[in-house]
């Protein structure tokens, strides 16, 4: 067990995984992304650390040698909010982390990639604090509420798939700032190719029909050529 002090304002990571091999891999790949590690191998160890430090995001082991990750994931998420991203050994695990409500940002099956990790933890962190800091953003005739998941304009709902919204909230939360083709990529489809766009230009198109006046004149969501799209007031 050791505590590494942020200095440098990089992203901190605690590493909760009683198996060496992946610790150590995991030590070296996340370092090299650029995220300060710090590892428990055991729920005690990282409910110490905890007390002391608090961690950017937590990577969790659903089975520990002094119990289960489960419970460990309920108290974080009640106690600090500190996002969770929940491993699991088996693809029916998964079920089981989904099924209980345990508040988990996320989860990734062993083995995964740890290019896939990263996109995800990224993504994670760059999700708006939404239900602690800004509920909602309004611009134009539109509202997009964060709690309750919805766009409205004037008031009437607008019917998003989950996808759909998912993709607004990014654009709402850097509303006049460009966000690049990649970046929406990342947070929203990890890790697909950049070559491979089309979901994502599908998705754009669909969202401007949905909250343009005149699709074809976007007036809020403008693409910026070669880069990526703005949302603007
Ligand atoms: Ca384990």
């Amino acid at each position: 067990m050791s505590v590494v002090v942020d200095t440098e304002g990089r992203q901190t990571v605690l590493v909760v995984e009683d198996e060496e091999s992946y610790q150590d891999a995991l030590a070296v790949g996340l370092s090299a992304e650029g995220f300060v590690v710090t590892g428990a191998t055991t729920l005690a160890d990282a409910r110490a650390l905890l007390v002391r430090t608090t961690p950017d995001i937590i990577l969790l082991d659903l089975m520990l040698p002094d119990g289960s990750g489960v419970d460990f994931c309920r108290e974080v998420y009640h106690s600090s909010r500190i996002p969770v991203i929940m491993v699991t050994a088996r693809t029916s695990e998964v079920d089981v982390v989904l099924g209980l409500e345990i508040g988990a940002a996320d989860y990734v099956t062993k083995p995964y990639r740890l290019r896939e990790l990263v996109a995800r933890m990224r993504a994670i962190l760059r999700r708006p604090a939404s239900t602690s800091e800004e509920e909602f953003i309004a611009f134009g005739d539109l509202r997009v509420d964060f709690v309750r998941r919805s766009v409205t304009r004037h008031g009437v709902e607008i019917d998003l798939s989950r996808k759909e919204f998912d993709l607004l909230a990014l654009f709402a939360t850097h509303l006049g700032q460009v966000v690049t083709r990649e970046v929406c990529l990342d947070t929203l489809w990890w890790g697909m190719q950049l070559s491979d766009t089309r979901t994502l230009d599908t998705h754009v198109k669909r969202l401007r029909q949905k909250i343009e006046v005149d699709p074809t004149q976007p007036r809020h969501l403008v693409t910026i050529r070669g880069v990526g799209f703005r949302l603007d007031g």
